[in-house]
């Protein structure tokens, strides 16, 4: 069989490599001390299963509007009004995750050659779909600058060109766990605007931030028109399995990107749509819960590699943080898997070697078993 220049030119997702290894080990009865994933430890909200039950019950179990049930699309207008942004109902479309809103983006917007300038470290699929789409990758080092945006402008301002296409921003960061400042957002918005670039927002961890805001960039003045607004309901309403997410961008772009979603995927699944609704509209109880856990075992997870001498950048938002490690970050990942049975993500596979990725969407007694035998084991 012949394959395409297109799937060539991509490589498997390196954060799966590492589940995978992390289990075979557990098929093998080993106990891994997993915090590679990337999906919080809590069950959906009761109220949102319940919606779905309902729906399913109800009968919604047919095709709904390729861009999502009405209801949907003006529950999610609402929220992103409450983050100052103004869509209306026919800016939005709904689907299945993030991923696929963030797909459909890249293949509308992105021609052979195109360039789409990424902030590192970015979360692993953006090159992936860059490539897939024919885009040149242009990319910018945050690490330098303890993962912030904001000290990194002049060497932003030097990459976007009136070549640049496409800027990807997302904060707060998979994987850094940074927010970037208003500052920060405002010098992207400048240059955006003087060099007609579009950028993609991906505000899929809006909701888990600490003690902090995070600025919707589509909201500063200028950008309303040049900006793809990127949401889900995986991560703030703990919903990764139920596939859900949405892009809200000028009508023109919704026109184009509606074509491709209506003969890709067609829709989102209808009942998971209702559910949506519920998640949007009724859990902000839950989501302040979930928030106030991730914050708790983030200030753990510093005392503890404080303890232990090192200095981890403190993660504003997320429920991510990078550990700088000696050597090879992939050697160090494959390591501390095999001999500490800690599952990791190596930094280089988000652009920026030198760290490994720590999720802590795992218990308060997991994550300190994961420290202790990262110490025992040699690893910090
Ligand atoms: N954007 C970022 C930054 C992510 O980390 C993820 C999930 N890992 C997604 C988008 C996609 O999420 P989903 O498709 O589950 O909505």
């Amino acid at each position: 069989m012949k394959f395409t220049d297109r799937v060539e030119r991509v490589e498997p997702s390196a954060t799966l490599a590492i589940s995978n290894a992390a289990s075979q080990l557990e098929a093998e009865g080993v106990d891994v001390v997993d915090l590679s994933v990337g999906e919080p430890d809590f069950e959906t909200p009761d109220n949102v299963v319940e919606a779905g039950k309902a729906a399913l019950d109800a009968g919604h179990t047919g095709y709904t509007q390729s861009n999502g049930i009405p209801a949907l699309r003006e529950a999610i207008v609402e929220k992103l009004a409450t983050d100052g942004l103004e869509y209306d109902a026919e800016e939005i479309i709904v689907t299945p995750g993030a991923k696929q809103a963030l797909y459909e983006t890249f293949q509308t917007l992105i021609d052979d050659g195109d360039e789409v300038v990424l902030l590192d470290p970015a979360w692993v699929s953006y090159e992936a779909m860059a490539k897939l789409a024919g885009g040149r990758l242009s990319r910018v080092d945050l690490s330098e600058s303890n993962f912030q945006l904001e000290p990194a402008l002049d060497e932003l301002a030097e990459t976007v060109t009136d070549d640049t296409e496409l800027l990807v921003v997302n904060t707060p960061s998979n994987p850094s766990g940074a927010v970037f400042t208003d500052a920060a957002l405002e010098g992207v918005r400048d240059l955006a605007v003087d060099h007609d670039v579009t950028v993609i927002s991906d505000e899929i961890y809006s909701a888990i931030t600490y003690n902090t805001e995070q600025t919707s960039l589509g909201s500063l003045k200028g950008m309303g028109d040049r900006t793809v607004t990127v949401n889900g309901f995986s991560k703030a309403y703990s919903m990764t399995g139920w596939r859900l997410g949405y892009l809200a961008a000028p009508k023109a772009l919704i026109e184009q990107a509606g074509k491709l979603h209506s003969h890709s995927v067609s829709c989102a699944a209808n009942f998971v749509q209702r559910a949506g609704v519920e998640a949007l509209e009724n859990t902000d109880e839950a989501v302040a819960e979930m928030r106030d856990a991730f914050q708790d075992r983030r200030d753990m997870l510093v005392d503890l590699f404080d303890e232990h001498g090192i200095d981890v950048p403190i993660p504003d938002g997320a429920f991510y943080m990078m550990l700088p490690v000696d050597g090879d970050d992939q050697e160090w990942c494959e390591g501390a898997i095999e001999e500490a049975h800690v599952a990791t993500v190596p930094g280089s596979a988000f652009g920026t070697p030198g760290y490994a990725r720590l999720s802590y969407a795992a218990s308060e007694a997991r994550l300190r078993e994961g420290v202790e035998r990262l110490a025992d084991a040699g690893y910090l």
